[in-house]
């Protein structure tokens, strides 16, 4: 029997350099998968349709969410974003940890359906930082920038339900402190109770035996 993965959740302030993150998490180990998320927002310059996003028109949305294909879906700043549920299933199953990065709304709903999901929350060293990078980055005008460093004010306030906050100060480090933290959070009691029960009924037989 495959142990199933766990679900992991990153978000953190637009900026916060979580696709670099991420991209190096997969390059470093294979068993993670990322969640491909459907959005109603206008590809930037280099995203592929079906690789950072599934792009979706506004009635293409709606129509996933009638049929019940999210897991959870939010609106950020001015678009919805949202996260298929056939894949992340499928990838649990199959003993891979599961990470979507999704904003702090979704999060809030993965957790509740899930309770054993981690939350993660990464973080730029500071403010300017963020600031930098999202100027540096140049897919958006100052219009939108002042709209994602509203949006990070706001998502700042609900950091505390998160179950580990995770300064990206340099990549490879970011990487290694989250990997730790799944490894740590899978050895967990209460996410091998069935091993445990598994091996109590075979010391059991054995210990009957003879
Ligand atoms: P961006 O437009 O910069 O790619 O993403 C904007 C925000 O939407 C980011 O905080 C990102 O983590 C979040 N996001 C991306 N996909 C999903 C999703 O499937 N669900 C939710 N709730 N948020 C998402």
């Amino acid at each position: 029997m495959v142990n199933k993965g766990l679900l992991i959740v990153l978000s953190g302030f637009s900026g916060a350099g979580k696709g670099t993150v991420v991209k190096r998490m997969m390059e470093l180990h294979n068993e993670y998968a990322l969640s491909i998320s459907a959005t109603t927002r206008s590809p930037r310059e280099g995203e592929v349709d079906g690789r950072e996003y599934f792009f979706k028109s506004v009635d293409e949305f709606k129509q996933m969410i009638a049929k019940n294909e999210l897991i959870e879906y939010a609106q950020y700043v001015s678009n919805y974003y949202g996260t298929p549920k056939a894949y992340v299933e499928k990838q649990l199953e199959e003993g891979r940890n599961v990470i979507l990065e999704i904003e702090i709304q979704g999060a809030l709903k993965i957790k509740e359906m899930f309770p054993d999901t981690v939350l993660m929350f990464i973080i730029p060293p500071t403010a300017k930082e963020l600031e930098n990078r999202l100027r540096g980055r140049g897919t958006e005008d100052d219009a939108a920038i002042k709209a994602r460093l509203k949006r990070a004010v706001e998502e700042s306030l609900g950091v505390e339900s998160y179950d580990y906050i995770i300064t990206n100060d340099e990549v490879d480090l970011c990487v290694e402190r989250i990997h730790d933290i799944v490894t740590a959070e899978k050895c967990k009691a209460s996410n091998n109770i069935e091993i445990i029960n598994n091996i109590r009924e075979e010391l059991n037989i054995f210990s009957e035996g003879e």
